[in-house]
């Protein structure tokens, strides 16, 4: 019988009770190498020490109390973000869904408290084929390209501008009277990771500084550490006038949180947004753990370390099965193994990688996710690279 679960996810047979850094236990007391990290959640592995005592402290104090008053944990993790980033202030919600939402209505609220009449009419936001910013009906209308997530859901918001992802031209072209904000996935997490050129992330800065337009970057799975800077942004030279985060904020915990400049923040007065849940005592105390571990001395350079090891050993499993993997490609643990449509349906790989106890999370472009932990250790790596190699001998030999 069917559980009486909505079946909006395709699941694979698999029933995990317990996890342990890089590794998940299944009710038959399998052994499983996580390198999906529940999609870019779990930066710092299942049931990380330090994370447990914050969430088990916390629990004992203080589970909930309304956004009507001052939480003091929330306001900490605040200056841990504003202090580490371009950010002047911070709004918490519990997803990235959330965080782009809040995003949007910034942008509209920003320019619609403008002085200018002509510029208080700036709504339109430039947005990217290949990227993901969620399922909420704002979400979906900013990325309508994709079928799976939009049909039946019309009619969708207007106000967006949908473009190549890489095209400056298109978005020179698109930019009027009635742009408000150029949004941007800066790597492509659902796309199939896929990271804008230098080239493309600095031209869209230079082309809303010339139009004078806010900049959005969707840090949800490529923020946190995961590219061996706290945020991508960094990378770039530049820095964005609004920021979503999620994911790897909560380390498992559901949090989300959109940051952005003062300026930018500026039509974001009392009132004017909300969330029960957002920025609860108990995903802000898990969050200010993480932002601990991931500014300890040395973390992130670790994590860039790692992304060289294992970049170089996939380029060998690349040599070996050259007739199977077109491309590997990302940036830092936020790795894609692109393999040939024909010989290697990504479908097929996951599930032979399922059966190497390898968990991996398909993308588009037939793109296999490798997301670890980004405490993974190198004998970790290691493993997940033969368990790779094997799932490529087991595709040959079928
Ligand atoms: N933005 C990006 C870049 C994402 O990868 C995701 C989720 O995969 C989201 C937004 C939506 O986040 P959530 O599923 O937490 O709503």
């Amino acid at each position: 019988m069917m559980p009486p679960v909505m079946p909006t996810y395709a699941r694979a047979p698999l029933e995990f009770e317990r996890g342990e850094g890089s590794w998940l236990f299944t009710t038959d007391g399998e052994k499983y190498l996580d390198f999906g990290a529940g999609i870019a959640v779990n930066c710092l592995g299942h049931a990380h020490p330090k994370l447990v005592e914050a969430l088990e402290g916390q629990a004992r104090r203080l589970w909930h109390v309304s956004n009507l008053y001052d939480i003091p944990n929330q306001q900490a993790l605040a200056q841990k973000l504003v202090d580490a980033t371009f950010a002047d202030t911070v709004f918490f919600c519990n997803s990235g869904a959330e965080s782009c939402e809040l995003a949007m209505k910034m942008v509209r609220k920003y320019w619609s408290s403008d002085a200018d009449p002509e510029r208080a009419k700036r709504h339109r936001i430039v947005t990217f084929e290949g990227a993901f910013h969620g399922r909420t009906i704002g979400a979906i209308s900013a990325v309508p390209g994709n079928p799976k997530l939009v049909d039946g859901f019309g009619p969708l918001l207007p106000g967006f501008d949908h473009l190549p992802f890489g095209d400056l031209e298109a978005v020179e072209a698109a930019i009027g009277p009635e742009t408000a904000a150029l949004m941007v996935e800066p790597v492509q997490g659902e796309g199939g990771i896929r990271p804008g050129t230098m080239e493309f992330l600095r031209g869209l800065k230079a082309l809303a500084d010339e139009h004078d337009l806010l900049l959005v970057f969707d840090e949800v799975q490529c923020g946190v550490g995961r590219t061996g800077t706290l945020f991508y942004y960094e990378q770039l030279g530049f820095e964005p006038d609004i920021m979503t985060v999620a994911k790897g904020i909560g380390g498992g915990f559901p949090l989300g949180a959109c940051l952005a400049t003062e300026e930018a923040a500026r039509g974001m007065v009392p009132g004017t947004h909300g969330s029960t849940y957002g920025g609860n005592p108990l995903g802000c105390a898990v969050g200010s753990a993480v932002m601990d571990q991931m500014t300890e001395p040395g973390f992130l350079d670790e994590v860039k370390r790692k992304a060289s090891f294992l970049r170089q050993r996939l380029a060998e499993l690349v040599d070996e099965h050259d007739d199977l993997i077109e491309e590997v490609r990302g940036a830092g643990l936020m790795i894609g193994v692109r393999f040939n449509a024909q010989t290697a349906p990504v479908g097929d790989m996951v599930g032979l990688a399922y059966d190497q106890h390898m968990l991996t999370v398909p993308a588009a472009e037939n793109t296999m996710r490798l997301l670890p932990p980004l405490n993974v250790s190198d004998d970790e790596l290691n493993q997940a690279v033969g368990c790779l190699d094997a799932a490529c001998r087991a595709k040959k030999a079928a």
